[in-house]
């Protein structure tokens, strides 16, 4: 029981807190790549602890055995002794519920964002074989279209698209940075970053945490491919290549180069630039990684334990279970 309240608090305190302290640190937009997967990261760790919580609460940690007959035995007592009374049969229920609730719901949103992308994008790149114009040299289509535009199409059969309207308002280095735009996106896989986390944020709408991802994430992920053609192309050439392509209508299943962020993208490109040291990126992995790993070392430090104390000594079985959850 210890051990499923702690895991409970755990993501709660993830869920609430977490997003108001790593969005007031500010320090994600120095370092790009590494707040996309400190955000992936605390969601995943809030989504396990959940399970396991609802897992500790449901089956009784048994001390694992090599005889089968004896771990069978601790195995039927532990549960005997958990589901005698209501109150562990109800704990019992409510963390089955939550343990087969939350992957369940998440598998259902994931799926239901699959087929609808894929009929998304199917339809559109039809679209684009009809009306655009497939431009070999650059390895891109381009529309005929007077508005500045610049989107990829990402999947399978990834398109990078951008109107004449562009083509006419960039010049070389603005469209070389548009293009390392477009392709750091399609390269870094985004848009499976992206639908990630508008799966978490549609399967658990009232969760600050997911909710604040999921735009924090489509904020970073633009900021990463920004760099990514910063470093080919320079901060002002790529923050001028932006403020043209800023105001482009794109498709929402694509990936464009301006989009609702493009104003406090400008200004980061212009301003002077510190990126996060390396000594910083590293603590930061590390911390992440052991946000990562807190919920499995919470359950795994007690079950470890388990395995020092004999639970069904010859003799005196029933005296020696013990619940740890
Ligand atoms: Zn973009």
């Amino acid at each position: 029981m210890i051990v499923a309240a702690v895991l409970l608090a755990y993501a709660v305190l993830l869920c609430t807190l977490a997003p108001r302290l790593l969005r007031s640190a500010g320090w994600a937009e120095r370092a790009p790549r590494l707040g996309i997967v400190v955000w992936q990261v605390l969601g995943a760790s809030a989504l396990t602890a959940a399970v396991l919580a609802g897992s500790a609460l449901t089956v009784p940690t048994v001390r694992v055995s090599a005889d089968l007959a004896e771990l069978l035995q601790a195995c039927v007592m532990a549960l005997t002794a958990q589901y005698a009374s209501p109150g562990g049969a109800a704990a019992g229920a409510a963390g089955a519920v939550l343990a087969l609730a939350v992957p369940g719901r998440v598998a259902w949103c994931a799926g239901a964002a699959l087929l609808r992308i894929r009929r998304e994008r199917r339809e559109h790149r039809e679209v684009l074989d009809m009306v655009g114009r497939p431009d070999p040299r650059r390895g891109v289509v381009v529309l005929d279209h007077d508005e500045p535009a610049a989107y990829c199409l990402p999947g399978r059969h990834r398109r990078t698209v951008i109107t004449i309207g562009a083509l006419r308002s960039l010049d070389d280095d603005q469209l070389a940075a548009v293009l390392a735009h477009e392709r750091a996106h399609q390269a870094e896989r985004h848009d499976a970053v992206l639908a990630w986390a508008q799966t978490l944020a549609r399967a658990f709408p009232r969760v600050s945490l997911f909710r604040t991802a999921e735009a924090e994430i489509a904020r970073l992920v633009e900021m990463r491919a920004d760099d990514v053609a910063a470093a080919l192309t320079g901060r002002l050439t790529t923050a001028a290549a932006l403020l043209t392509v800023a105001g482009g209508r794109t498709p929402a299943v694509a990936l464009a180069a301006g989009g609702s962020t493009a104003a406090r993208r400008v200004r980061r490109l212009i301003e002077p630039h510190h990126p996060l040291s390396r000594a910083g990126i590293a603590a930061g992995s590390l911390t992440a990684a052991v946000v990562l790993a807190l919920p499995l070392l919470v359950v795994g430090g007690p079950a470890a334990a388990a395995t020092q104390l004999n639970y069904c000594p010859e003799g005196t079985p029933a005296a020696q279970i013990t619940t740890m959850r």
